[in-house]
């Protein structure tokens, strides 16, 4: 039933947008997100991810820090899946209007999606602090150990937000400026009381829609609710063509 409604939402809207959460990416491998994974990085390194990726840490021991990033986030980086090919066509036929993310594996971009909004940086943005030339992913694991600009020399600087640091206020306003404008708020992979989901409150469209593996008290405030395998629901509810 409520596929069908969302099916509905999805192919009448050409202004969605999508507050995409963690949960799809940590199913592809982005395991970063997961409790296993903090568990595995606090035994092997005596620190949490969250102290490793801070700006004390990547400004006292930026070696240490580029061995963890490309060991731990870089080389475990997944695949875009159906969540992402999905919302590509959606964005391919015009319906797609933006995708805001706090995750920063860069999986939607990947999947071919234009217009991605990062809140938290994403790998493939790493930058020069001098230059401002921007280098991928790729260029960090093949640069070792410190990865230095290949235009000015300065040690460049990781693409994901670092604890510690001021972030991007401009990201910010424009994420707010495309859900204020959207008339379908179309809600994947976290809850509507997450940090991201939270974002909710500031669109004032037609519908919410919400996507998500588990249920939560809070999913009472979207107008449509579907819980189960976010590839699958969202590859029924928005089909390729024949
Ligand atoms: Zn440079």
């Amino acid at each position: 039933m409520s596929e069908r409604y969302l099916k509905e939402i999805l192919q009448k809207s050409f202004n969605i947008v999508c507050l995409l959460g963690r949960a799809p990416a940590a199913e592809q491998g982005c395991d970063f997100y997961t409790d296993d994974f903090s568990f595995h990085v606090e035994e092997k390194y005596g620190r949490t991810p969250g102290e490793i990726c801070s700006s004390t840490f990547y400004n006292n021991r930026p070696q240490e820090f580029y061995s963890f990033y490309r060991d731990n986030i870089l080389r475990r980086r997944g695949e875009p899946d159906e969540v992402n090919f999905t919302l590509k066509r959606m964005e391919d036929d015009g319906r797609l209007k933006g995708i805001i993310t706090r995750g920063f594996f860069d999986l939607s971009h990947r999947a071919g999606c234009r217009d991605v909004i990062h809140l938290y940086g994403n790998i493939d943005s790493n930058t020069c602090p001098h230059c401002g030339k921007v280098f991928g992913a790729d260029y960090i694991l093949t640069h070792t150990p410190l990865p230095y600009c290949d235009r000015c020399g300065m040690l460049i600087h990781p693409g994901i937000a670092l604890s510690g640091e001021m972030l991007d206020s401009q990201v910010m306003t424009k994420a707010i400026e495309r859900i204020t404008s959207a008339e379908v708020l179309l809600v994947l992979g976290c809850s509507l009381q997450s940090t991201l989901g939270s974002m909710a409150h500031y669109f004032n469209g037609e519908k919410i829609c919400l996507v998500n593996r588990v249920s939560d008290y809070s999913d009472q405030a979207a107008d449509c609710v579907c819980i189960g395998d976010i590839g699958k629901i969202l590859r029924t509810a928005y089909p390729p063509r024949e």
